[in-house]
């Protein structure tokens, strides 16, 4: 029952009125932090009927397309591209003549180093129309992210933007070195890692001092950033020393300094740290933001999905007869709002609920239960099913009373059988049911494997079983963070080593667990 966001409805006019005819979106991407993508890129996407994408645009975007939409993976790191140049712009300007809304993401801003005004220039040649949406460019976000501003009133007074990767098929070099020697100020260099040496050098040569502070950001905004500093003098050889690769941005000139002052993005509690949450994709939401927010660089890797029961025609049964019981419990939000979504499937008036109490394990149902505008009459304090019989004990105990159970298929049976051991009458109504996540569409598997993470969160059984039902290779070093004691169970039950376990069993108490940790 997610309020559905909404939409200027011009913008769905626009979207539809050339709808037989199809258009091409370039849209930015922002340069890799989710936040940092504007509202207009996101709508283009939840309105996608095709995505192109590539190598630097986050992903994680893609979760905003809807399930129907074709996702087309263009572009790879510089020298290994999927399609090339010519066959993205003839397949932005196929598809858009199918009639197909396209999107075309691209990191960064799109007219910024990234061909996207060639891309512009083919379908305008075509006669497709296109939108442009720019984007946050990394050539100043990079720096802002490192503590670099690219301007600052006492030390220069304008920006230079210049590429170090040049057109392959281009004869000779055709960065004006000498001038940017003469032009001081602040430089940003996007793709030239692999030239720094050289264009250092140039540089040194054309009379620009060797101690001008240079730095390097490399996955800038991102939970992987990191940031080298030297000065022109120096800085090849410490790109070689450290490894450092691309994609990174380069700034030279004062400004860098700055950075010893005002670098923030990196000082998080979790900078540095990779961390996998395994939560469906509509309830990942809360736990990355937070753990993002303290600097973490998340990857959201779903193992299972909310489906709806398999015999959903008995739950709306009970559902329809919910009034006639003293007490509802559910154990989940998933249990929630399925619940309600048939609830209100079946009655049109709220007062059809008559006067059964409601239970609720857990703050994150009982806020679900809220959001639903009803009271919660029972909410034990401890977040496990155990406590819950607990807490009725304390109120006079359930003796003859009435309890339906929302809940999950294949849910532990502790509490049914606590219940009616108690002379409680139960029925258990199966509201959903959880079922493997197969797709893997941001590509998070695959990082996972190639990248390794710190840490791995599982905020319930399920969560834990499911990620070691996907058999993928455990990636060295990672460690299990656990929402409490009944998933700490299943993780030991399957061999894995706990190394923290939240004190409050919700997701809150989960991601203090983790900051206190690293
Ligand atoms: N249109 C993009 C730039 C595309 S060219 C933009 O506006 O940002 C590709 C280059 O952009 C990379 O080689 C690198 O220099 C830079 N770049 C893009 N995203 C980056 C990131 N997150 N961190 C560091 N460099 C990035």
């Amino acid at each position: 029952m997610a309020p559905n966001a909404s939409r200027p409805s011009y913008w769905s006019e626009l979207m539809a009125d050339k709808k037989p005819n199809g258009k091409c979106f370039l849209v930015g991407a922002g340069p890799g932090d989710l936040g940092l993508v504007t509202l207009r890129s996101k709508q283009c996407i939840e309105q996608a009927d095709v995505v192109v994408y590539d190598y630097l645009s986050n992903p994680e975007m893609l979760k905003w397309a809807p399930e129907s939409a074709e996702i087309i993976y263009a572009g790879k790191k510089a020298g290994a591209h999927t399609l090339t140049q010519d066959e993205i712009n003839a397949l932005l300007v196929d598809k858009a003549r199918d009639g197909k809304q396209v999107v075309r993401l691209k990191g960064g801003d799109p007219f910024v180093f990234g061909r996207g005004a060639e891309e512009a220039q083919a379908l305008a040649a075509a006669h497709v129309p296109f939108v442009v949406v720019p984007g946050i460019t990394s050539a100043i976000a990079g720096p802002a992210y490192a503590g670099i501003p690219v301007t600052h009133r006492g030390k220069n007074s304008h920006v230079t933007f210049f590429t170090g990767h040049e057109d392959p098929e281009k004869s000779g070099t055709s960065i004006d070195v000498a001038a940017l020697a003469r032009l001081g100020g602040t430089q940003v260099m996007l793709m030239g890692v692999e030239r720094i040496e050289a264009i250092a050098r140039e540089m040194l040569a054309n009379g620009m001092r060797s101690d001008l502070p240079v730095a390097l950001i490399r996955w800038a905004t991102t939970g992987r950033q990191e940031t080298l500093v030297g000065n022109l003098e120096n800085i090849a050889r410490r790109v070689a020393d450290s490894g450092f690769t691309a994609p990174a941005v380069v700034v030279f000139g004062d400004v860098v300094a700055l950075r010893n002052e005002l670098s923030w993005f990196e000082d998080q509690p979790l900078s540095g740290k990779r961390i996998v949450v395994t939560r469906t994709r509509s309830q990942a939401g809360v736990l990355s933001e937070q753990l993002r927010a303290l600097g973490a660089d998340v990857i959201e890797l779903p193992t299972i999905r909310i489906e709806p029961p398999s015999d959903l025609r008995a739950f709306a049964e009970l559902v329809q007869d919910a009034h006639s019981y003293d007490w509802i419990v559910f154990t989940s939000p998933n249990g929630v709002t399925a619940f309600f979504d048939l609830f209100y499937k079946l009655y049109n008036d709220a007062r059809e609920i008559g006067g059964v109490r409601i239970a609720a394990i857990g703050p994150a149902t009982a806020q679900r239960i809220k959001d639903f505008h009803l009271k919660v009459d029972l909410q034990p304090e401890e977040f496990v099913a155990e406590s819950i019989v607990r807490e009725f004990r304390k109120q006079g105990g359930v003796e003859n009373l009435r309890i339906l159970l929302a809940r999950a298929e294949k849910a532990r049976d502790l509490l049914p059988k606590e219940l009616s051991a108690l002379g409680a009458i139960v029925d258990e109504g199966f509201a959903y049911r959880t079922v493997p996540e197969t797709r893997d569409v941001t590509g998070a598997r695959r990082r996972l494997l190639e990248e390794g993470a710190d840490l791995i969160t599982f905020t319930s059984s399920s969560t834990v079983e499911n990620f070691l039902a996907l058999g993928l290779a455990w990636p060295a070093g990672m460690q299990v963070a656990s929402i409490g004691p009944v998933t700490s169970a299943t993780a030991h039950e399957r061999g894995l080593e706990v190394a923290i376990e939240a004190r409050r069993h919700d997701i809150m108490g989960l991601v203090e667990a983790i900051r206190k940790f690293f």
